[in-house]
């Protein structure tokens, strides 16, 4: 009887923060399943019911669990020694950005670590300039940047760009919640575009740059050309997918800079940055500077989900949903419940 060995395409030791995460878990699944050695590292044993189950779920699919915050120096610098740990995932969401700072002192320290990955997997910060709230979420990590860019700590940033779904201005996880079923609420005109990246995808692709040399001190942009597309476009995607059409409401300019200075968190940090997308573009710049690549030059043979479907797969949970009496779906169905954080891009 022939045994087939798992594919180990590194012998690379990851260490993923914020695993329970939303982005957190992408990564921590695309690292286990890439065979690299995975330690995931949890502030405390879960008490919150969908936590624990990420942590077992993990756990039972081959990663390690090591109890520790990032922000804990001296325990950080142990775990990264003992565990002999080359490569460092941080993917703490909005609240703890800061906290890198003490594990950037750490990496530094230990001086073994071969790469990190700081929380970004959104826009790249030192472009984009979103307006209040959302920039003093970028200045942090613009600061996290810079820690790490002085301590010659090496690095990658994730750019991902926006995650595929429909981009809701009030949500952060948006891929959580179905497109809508009852309207489309449109930014401005609907035609500036934007790059879709299933979850999925986030974390294969995160994974495939972690020891890649062409990767080293770069920021790695996720432009899938199959999911360029502009809210019009998502938009009668979402209508073939459903088969009917659905009204169209302009939500202006003025309309998303009012939610943002409502300063309502997490909500008014989403509307800053679909302000910034959807009505000044900030997806769309020349790729020239020689710290950028991109995810599909660098990976021609990997295929990228396409938002087709994505969506194809959301119009399937519609139809597996119960109508209301009235013949219609439920309106705006929660896919999942999970903890919504101050967040996004
Ligand atoms: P979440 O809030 O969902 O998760 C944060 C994780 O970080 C949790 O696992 C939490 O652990 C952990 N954590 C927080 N502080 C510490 C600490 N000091 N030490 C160890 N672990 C810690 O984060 P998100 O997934 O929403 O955000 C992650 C990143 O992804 C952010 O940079 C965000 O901006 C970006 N993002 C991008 C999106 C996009 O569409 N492109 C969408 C959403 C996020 P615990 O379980 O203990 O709370």
């Amino acid at each position: 009887m022939t045994i087939s060995t798992p594919v180990r395409p590194a012998k690379t030791r990851v260490l993923i923060a914020g695993a329970t995460g939303f982005i957190g878990q992408f990564v921590a699944e695309a690292s286990i399943a890439s065979g690299r050695t995975t330690y995931v590292l949890v502030r405390s044993t879960p008490t919150c019911p969908s936590r624990a189950k990420v942590v077992k779920s993990l756990q039972n699919k081959g990663a390690t669990i090591l109890l520790g915050k990032i922000n804990d120096k001296e325990n950080m610098e142990k775990l990264l020694k003992k565990h002999e740990i080359d490569v460092v995932i941080s993917a703490v969401g909005a609240e703890n950005l800061l906290d890198q700072l003490v594990l950037v002192e750490a990496i530094k320290a230990v001086g073994t670590v071969k790469r990190f990955l700081p929380s970004e997997f959104g826009h790249d910060v030192d472009r984009a300039d979103p307006v209040q709230p959302g920039l003093d979420m970028y200045n942090e990590k613009r600061l996290v940047r810079r820690s790490i860019e002085d301590s010659k700590v090496p690095y990658t940033y994730i750019c991902c760009n926006s995650i595929a779904s429909w981009p809701y201005h009030d949500n952060c996880h948006p891929s959580e919640v179905l497109p809508p079923l009852d309207r489309f609420g449109i930014y401005g005109d609907g035609n500036v575009k934007a790059y879709f990246v299933a979850g999925f995808d986030i974390g294969k692709f995160t994974m495939k740059t972690v020891d890649d040399l062409r990767t080293l001190n770069k920021s790695v942009h996720f432009r899938p050309s199959c999911n360029f597309y502009n809210m019009n476009e998502l938009a009668t995607l979402w209508e073939k997918k459903i088969g009917r059409t659905l009204p169209r409401v302009t939500i202006t300019e003025d309309d998303l800079l009012s939610a943002a200075a409502e300063n309502r968190l997490p909500e008014s940090i989403v509307a800053s940055f679909t302000h910034d997308i959807f009505i000044k573009g900030c997806q769309i710049f020349s790729m020239s500077g020689p710290d950028d690549v991109e995810a599909s030059s660098l990976y021609p043979d990997e295929p990228f989900r396409t938002l087709d479907e994505c969506y194809g797969e959301f119009a399937q949970q519609v139809n597996e949903k119960p109508l209301h009496s009235n013949g219609n779906p439920p309106p705006k169905p929660v896919v999942e419940l999970l903890t919504i954080t101050a967040t996004c891009a």
